[in-house]
């Protein structure tokens, strides 16, 4: 790296060294400001940057400690079921049932345990997101802007800030234009602050130190240039020990929705409970002691102890698997979202197109030039009817090209380098600015010479709104200002055109119009260029190119649509996914690149224009038969997601510009951009894109629908076993039978076999078929009218077959207490092939893939074998369950069980899949 330039080598004074106090950088004019730091305007070296980085530390406000291990164990106690437990342990203990007080004592604890477990591992499974939300800063090492993790900007650093960027750490302004921060965040002011550079008193109030940008505030409109004052802890932000939130709400309304489930459950069985205390006790005169113990078998078999706790995995599980498929989910509802997504909104530039640019043609007046070559190397031939034009001749051969190269390389912010010769050559900026670079290249220009020949005297920087730039240059007759923009805003803005030999005239509106709409048929983005000579560097603003330019050219521009996004796009089609694009392009570009992907041939494109135009009404019918909107602004994208959800879609909507915002809100799933897009929309979307792309979306859809199936079939499972369970005890009252499983034994099946087999479900794999469903509606209760069928008819197959097994046992000569063992076995058999058919709740699960499991199904089915063996040999579990060994036959009756209610289950999906 090179580290001639001079920078300073000795440390800042040390504003954050411990015992120092912080100078007032507020009060300090911008000059002292970066003497105090040791730092000039041209940044510092990246030796330098590390040596203090030794020194300050990383610039993160590190997240407050998470809770110790013993806070995490005592929350769990906190639980309605916990109590329950509790109580059962305490009484059971005081009339006399030392072992089964015991028992329902691990059981607390391994339940605790277990809630710990789990817990830790959705944490992490959110950290490690976290981590790839970390913002970035363009930032001034060794006199180049490069983008830098946030975290890694030292004191004495010079930062570039741009509308939309967070600002990443605290700042002394250098040089503003136009810049705007909202400062809510850290003043509660809700409006934007106007900023400047002028220092101001040092007993100044936060929101008053306009020479000021404060980390986590958002710069909301314009540029500045600025040197960062404090980093990470030493921050306002750090000091008030806000943590800056980046992955939100940890539970979605699915899962709160089942917990309210289990807590009425929970207070439903425990009145059950009671009744059935009184029924025993007063109608079949029962004993206290035995029925109390019955009660309590009751409570702990109709709770769905381990539902809530799986469900959380399973949601965490799917985010891990969107962030390994670069969606980062930012809101943990929008997992449950993307299941039902019925419209899919999406940008094009970068997202449905490689947004990897090159000037293919260049328009003048009566002449069009070909451009040779791809990508950003300034390798290729420029061509005039098949002859090749050279670039030293083009000062007397195509001087109207020369101007429009010039214009190129000057009118833009983008830099290119190439590290090695015949090396790739690297953008830093806009693609279609790097387009222009390359273009000037081959004509023979060196754009960094030029910049230096003729510097910039003022900007008009790039806004989507207004869609042109303008620069201001010295040139021989004085000023000059050039711009480029969309075609149709320029060729507004200009009187006359630039001949093919370089002299003036009025413009051919028409003939540029029609030129303009060729491009745009070919898929090419248009870009015009225009200058206006005689302008006032220092007044320059929007007035000034208002009118009167004269007309350099057009350039055409190819930005392949991605392959992925093409397979993408038929994915989302064939799930019953409606693609609309939104873009800030030229309609016949738009629609000739949605052709590319896929989406239609000759596509009606509706404009930005159009949308303002129509009203609520008549656009909510727009929106149903359009498919590609171009010319479009942040306002129009609002107004077109809220037209969609009016018509009852499920939309998600990309974004990434800072005006962006609202729409992302708007959205049902609002994506963000995590490559182009500012801290603003990444801030707003509940899922950020780690690789911009619109596969990826495509990627999550399918993930949010799998975790909604995990979900369901996670409930579709342990439902039932609680339902078969609390009915057996409940008939065994009602007809005053002895009890076919104790209470203990219940715990033990719940929390151990069940909780095992069901975790499984968490990560089960995609179903095949999953993108070539219908999306699901929205409204759909996880339990719908299939999985309480679907409940009821398990938990019954299971009451007979627990009864079945017992009675059998009995029947055959067993006692009481082999019987029991038995009917626990039949029912841990019943449980192990049922998992092998609610993996498929639908389709046959009597496949050759169904039957062979995954790695997961064995190796839990494998550990629920062994301490089922365990449950019923080994002496000290025989001790504690009361269990006795069980002969082969015995077994063999359990596993057929089993395999009878596996094949039951089967028969069912079969007559259901006949009936529809
Ligand atoms: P999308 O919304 O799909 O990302 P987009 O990138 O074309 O599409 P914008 O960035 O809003 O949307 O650009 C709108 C138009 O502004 C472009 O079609 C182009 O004509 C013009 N334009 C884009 N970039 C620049 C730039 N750097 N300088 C001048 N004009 C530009």
């Amino acid at each position: 790296m090179a580290t001639s330039h001079p920078v300073p080598r000795t440390a800042a004074p040390g504003p954050h060294a411990s015992g120092q106090t912080t100078p007032a950088w507020h009060a300090l004019t911008a000059e002292q400001a970066l003497q105090a730091q040791a730092a000039s305007t041209e940044g510092l070296t990246t030796e330098e940057a590390r040596r203090r980085q030794q020194q300050h530390g990383a610039n993160r406000i590190e997240a407050v400690a998470p809770p110790s291990l013993w806070h995490r164990v005592v929350a769990q106690f906190h639980n309605l079921l916990i109590y329950v437990l509790l109580a059962a342990a305490v009484t059971t203990a005081w009339i006399g049932h030392g072992i089964d007080a015991a028992v329902i004592m691990a059981v607390v604890l391994l339940n605790v345990g277990i809630g710990v477990l789990q817990e830790g591992k959705a944490e992490k499974a959110l950290q490690a997101i976290r981590h790839l939300l970390a913002p970035h800063a363009m930032v001034l090492r060794d006199g180049r802007t490069t983008e830098i993790d946030a975290a890694d900007l030292v004191p004495g650093d010079v930062v570039q800030l741009a509308s939309g960027d967070s600002v990443p750490a605290d700042v002394r302004l250098l040089k503003v234009n136009n810049l705007r921060v909202d400062e809510s965040a850290l003043t509660g002011e809700s409006m934007p602050v106007d900023k400047a550079l002028a220092e101001v008193a040092a007993d100044a109030v936060l929101g008053d130190r306009l020479c000021m940008a404060y980390a986590g505030t958002l710069a909301t409109q314009g540029q500045a240039s600025a040197l960062v004052v404090a980093t990470g802890a030493a921050t306002e932000m750090g000091r008030i020990g806000q943590l800056l939130t980046t992955v939100e709400q940890t539970t979605t309304p699915l899962v709160r929705q089942m917990a309210q489930l289990s807590r009425w459950i929970t207070l439903a069985v425990m009145g059950a409970a009671a009744a059935l205390f009184v029924f025993g006790t007063a109608v079949r005169g029962l004993p206290m002691a035995e029925m109390f113990m019955t009660a309590v078998g009751l409570a702990v078999a109709a709770i769905p102890e381990g539902l809530p706790a799986i469900m959380s995995i399973t949601l965490a599980i799917g985010v891990q698997r969107m962030a390994s498929r670069q969606a980062v989910v930012r809101r943990l509802p929008a997992v449950e979202t993307l299941g039902s997504v019925t419209v899919i909104c999406s940008d094009k530039t970068g997202t449905l197109t490689r947004n990897e640019m090159t000037v293919q043609q260049v328009v003048l007046a009566g002449q069009i030039i070909d451009v040779e070559g791809a990508g950003y190397a300034p390798e290729g031939a420029l061509q005039r009817d098949g002859h090749h034009l050279q670039p030293a001749e083009l000062f007397r051969e195509a001087p109207a090209l020369l101007a429009l190269a010039e214009a190129a390389a000057l009118c833009n912010d983008a830099s290119l380098h190439c590290e090695s010769p015949g090396g790739d050559w690297q953008l830093a900026g806009d693609p279609t600015e790097g387009a222009l670079l390359t273009l000037a290249m081959k004509a023979g220009i060196d754009p960094v010479e030029l910049t230096r020949e003729r510097p910039r005297g003022s900007v008009i920087p790039f806004e989507s709104e207004h869609r042109y730039m303008a620069t201001v240059h010295a040139d021989a007759e004085g000023s000059v200002a050039l711009l480029k923009g969309a075609p149709e805003r320029v060729l507004a803005m200009c009187d006359t055109q630039l001949c093919a030999d370089g002299t003036v005239e009025r413009m051919d509106t028409a003939a540029w119009e029609q030129a303009i709409d060729t491009q745009a048929r070919a898929g090419r983005r248009v870009l015009a260029l225009a200058r206006r000579s005689g302008v006032n560097a220092a007044s320059f603003g929007p007035d000034d190119v208002a009118r009167g330019l004269t007309l350099i050219g057009l350039v055409g521009i190819i930005d392949p649509p991605r392959d992925e996004a093409v397979r993408a796009v038929a994915q989302c089609r064939a799930a019953g996914i409606r693609v609309k694009m939104i873009t800030g392009d030229h309609g016949v570009t738009a629609s000739a690149i949605a052709g590319q992907l896929g989406m239609g041939e000759g596509l009606r494109a509706v404009t930005g224009p159009e949308i303002g135009a129509a009203t609520d009404a008549v656009l909510q019918q727009l929106v149903l038969s359009v498919d590609v909107f171009a010319r479009a602004s942040p306002e129009h994208k609002l107004r077109l997601v809220r037209a969609l959800q009016a018509q009852g879609e499920v939309v998600a909507m990309t974004g990434d510009g800072v005006n962006d915002a609202p729409a992302l809100k708007q959205a049902d799933v609002g994506v963000a951009m995590g490559r182009k897009g500012t801290e603003a929309a990444k801030q707003a979307g509940a899922m950020v894109l780690a690789d911009d792309n619109f596969a990826s979306i495509a990627h999550a859809v399918e993930e949010g629908r799998t975790v909604y199936d995990n979900l369901r079939k996670t409930v579709t499972f342990l439902l039932p076993i609680n339902g078969g369970e609390s009915m057996s005890l409940l008939a065994a009252v009602l007809f005053g039978l002895a009890l076919p499983i104790l209470p203990a034994q219940i715990l033990w099946v719940n929390m151990v076999s069940s909780v095992a087999l069901a975790m499984v479900l968490a990560f089960e794999p995609t179903e095949p078929d999953v993108m070539r469903r219908p999306p699901r509606s929205s409204t759909e209760p996880m339990l719908s009218p299939f999985v309480i069928w679907r409940v009821g008819l398990v938990s019954l197959l299971f009451l007979f077959g627990i009864f079945g097994a017992y009675r059998w046992a009995l029947a055959s000569g067993a006692e009481v207490e082999a019987a029991r063992t038995v009917a626990v076995n039949a029912l841990v058999a019943m449980e192990v092939f049922y998992l092998f058919s609610v993996r498929y709740l639908k389709s046959p699960s009597f496949t050759w893939v169904g039957v062979q499991g995954t790695p997961r199904v064995l190796a839990a089915v494998a550990g629920v074998v062994v301490l089922q063996a365990l449950f019923t040999y080994a002496p000290f579990m025989q001790a504690l369950f009361d269990t006795r060994g069980l002969s082969l036959q015995q077994l063999l009756v359990c596993a057929g069980i089993g395999v009878a209610v596996l094949v039951a289950l089967e028969l069912e999906k079969a007559v259901l899949r006949r009936a529809h």
